[in-house]
């Protein structure tokens, strides 16, 4: 791409109209259209004053037909019509565009797309995009994958566009190909942590601890001047605050949650490195449980519903929060390791960490410090779990988690993330494990042969004597 291609966007629903929007109000000029075409009118019709630099296309192919060269068109669609859409777009483009897909897609078609686009002398930026629609309009944070210059091409748009830290944009050319959208896809998955994580403890405040979600509210609230502040926590303050029809708006939504992918992506994509994300998993396994609504019916008919009370003091709920949210971030990180070593992307962790303060859903107060365990010379195993600056978090946070954990199991709330998270951590504090166990099973029924505590491989127990 020369100087400054002809921008486009495809896709005017909920995230692509408010990029639209962002885009044109930071001066740039912007084609849009979309699937049906009364949307792209509606949406010129609503852009007022920003409308100025707009043009508005009646469909694809008279949008791109309308672009002159080098043109970069931004798609935000569902995963699933990316390929359409491209192929849709292929046959009306010229040597030297820009293809950006800018929805939550799974890097390995973003890998595959690149490859495809660029034999036919195109460009394809994977984009991951956080920060929900007021992200999109105001500020997103922005995961961009792709070759150095497809990413001085759309630079200027892409840092105008993204949140502000302080002064730095929270964009980062993050590296080629699926890099951007495999950042994003783990972005999600420690959003579910975190998601759930939140939904737990108010759980135990609400069927354990007796309290009403107003007051919840009010402590999520007290908690976001603290270490915990962050949107999430922000908004659940917010939220339990709502009365609705006659009482709590919390309790007139039906107990199941939604999932688009990325969490399950996450997990799949860690079980494939060999990384182990059980808090992230177990935000994945709560959704999937949630959504089990009449047996959970049968379930409680059958067994009989347990929920105890219990007397936990709110700055154990605030440690044991802490403790668990950096260990789902570590976990987060962990997989991006081995992701960044197996794909030869170099990951920049600590830049991560930055681009993820503001504009995303994940963004808090814990960031800068995560950025900079990163950017220290000191971190053993390249692990956030071992970064100094958390060893006092993590050790008074996991015994206020113990607590909670132990208080939550005797009474009967379940509590999947919290659980996973500590159980994941203790783990990580045995030098000395279980597996020995493991590997004379292997061996014992398979031959499999095991390594000896003097590292000599290939070894037999004494029952193949
Ligand atoms: P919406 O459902 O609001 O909008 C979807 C858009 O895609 C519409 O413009 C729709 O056109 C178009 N579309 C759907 N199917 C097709 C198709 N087969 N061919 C052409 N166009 C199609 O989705 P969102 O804006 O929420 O999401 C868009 C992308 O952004 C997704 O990948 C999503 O995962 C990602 N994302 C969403 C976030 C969010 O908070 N909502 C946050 C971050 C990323 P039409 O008007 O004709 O239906």
């Amino acid at each position: 791409m020369t100087d400054m291609a002809h921008l486009g966007l495809y896709g005017l629903g909920t995230m692509g109209s408010a990029l639209a929007l962002n885009i044109l109000d930071n001066g740039f000029p912007l084609a849009v259209s979309n699937r049906t075409d009364q949307v792209a009118r509606d949406f010129a019709r609503e852009s007022g004053d920003l409308g100025e630099k707009l043009t508005t296309y009646d469909d694809l192919t008279a949008m791109i037909k309308g672009m002159s060269a080098p043109r970069a068109i931004i798609a935000m669609v569902p995963a699933s019509a990316i390929d359409d859409v491209i192929a849709d777009m292929i046959p009306h483009l010229d040597k030297g565009d820009t293809i950006i897909d800018a929805g939550n897609t799974d890097y390995t078609d973003t890998i595959r797309r690149t490859k495809e686009l660029e034999e036919k002398g195109l460009s394809f930026i994977g984009m991951g995009v956080s920060g929900g629609e007021d992200g999109a309009r105001h500020g997103p944070s922005i995961m961009v994958g792709g070759t150095p210059d497809a990413w001085e091409g759309m630079r200027p748009v892409i840092e105008a566009i993204a949140a502000d830290y302080e002064g730095t944009p929270c964009a980062a050319h993050l590296g080629p190909d699926g890099a951007g959208h495999f950042v994003k896809t783990v972005h999600n998955g420690i959003e579910y942590a975190d998601m759930e994580l939140i939904a737990e403890i108010y759980g135990l405040m609400r069927y354990g601890g007796g309290m009403s979600p107003a007051a919840i509210g009010e402590q999520f609230t007290s908690w976001n001047d603290g270490r915990l502040a962050s949107f999430l926590i922000e908004i659940t303050g917010k939220i339990l605050a709502y009365d609705w029809k006659g009482g709590p708006a919390v309790d007139r939504i039906l107990d199941s949650a939604g999932q688009k992918g990325t969490g399950r992506w996450t997990v799949i994509e860690a079980i494939k490195l060999g990384s182990h994300a059980s808090a992230i998993e177990a935000a994945v396994g709560g959704r999937v449980l949630s959504a089990l609504k009449e047996e959970r019916q049968t379930g409680e008919a059958t067994f009989g519903a347990m929920r105890d009370a219990i007397d936990l003091d709110l700055a154990t709920y605030e440690k044991a929060f802490l403790a668990a949210r950096i260990i789902a971030y570590a976990q987060g990180f962990d997989i991006l390791k081995i992701a960044s070593e197996e794909n030869g992307w170099d990951l920049d962790h600590a830049r991560i960490a930055e681009i993820w303060r503001a504009g995303c859903i994940i963004r808090s107060a814990l960031l800068d410090d995560i950025s900079e365990a990163f950017r220290s010379d000191d971190l053993p195993h390249g692990r956030l779990l071992f970064a100094p600056s958390f060893t006092d978090l993590l050790t008074n946070g996991t015994d206020a988690m113990r607590t909670l954990v132990c208080a939550a199991t005797g009474a009967g709330h379940p509590i999947p993330a919290f659980s996973a998270a500590l159980s994941w951590f203790d783990g990580f504090r045995q030098s000395r494990g279980t597996a020995d166990l493991i590997q004379a099973q292997r061996d014992f029924f398979g031959r499999h042969g095991f390594v000896d505590l003097n590292g000599n491989t290939d070894q037999h127990g004494p029952w193949w004597d």
